[in-house]
């Protein structure tokens, strides 16, 4: 646990990934020989099977394809969040993370453009979105 927040498992899939965010980065492997990018990260491409893959930045902006607003938690941390955002976020090149917004459940609408916030505890970070507007104050 970190902060009270579970701390992921990594493995050799993910490590890239959970190293660059540490790094302020965000980035997922890339198939070299069909072009897909691939999230969650894994060593295989699931459409062609190539090993052969490369990791690419992404920019962390992205909009909101879906969300649900929690309004129960069996986790001691996210019970201390309720009511919290949980969204489906489309980020680039067709690639949709799930991941926790931290924002007041009446302000989420589909469409809401986003933005990573990396948040960091206890030796991770965390991939954490964020309304754009409360960044750059824009919508
Ligand atoms: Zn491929």
């Amino acid at each position: 646990m970190a902060n009270g927040r579970r701390v992921p498992v990594v493995d050799h899939d993910s490590q890239n990934f959970w190293d660059h965010l540490r790094q302020g980065r965000l980035s997922i492997p890339r198939c070299s020989a069909c072009g897909l990018y691939i999230y969650y990260p894994r060593s295989i491409c699931p459409r062609c099977f190539s090993n052969v893959l490369t990791w690419v930045e992404l920019s962390g902006k992205g909009t909101v394809y879906s969300y649900t607003v929690c309004y129960r938690s069996s986790d001691e941390y996210w019970a201390t969040k309720l009511p919290y955002v949980v969204a489906l976020i489309e980020v680039e090149n067709n690639v949709r993370m799930l991941s926790y917004i931290d924002v007041e459940p009446s302000r989420m609408y589909i469409g809401m453009p986003v933005i990573i916030r990396f948040t960091p505890a206890e030796g991770t970070v965390f991939p954490d979105f964020v309304p754009i507007s409360d960044v750059f104050n824009v919508e």
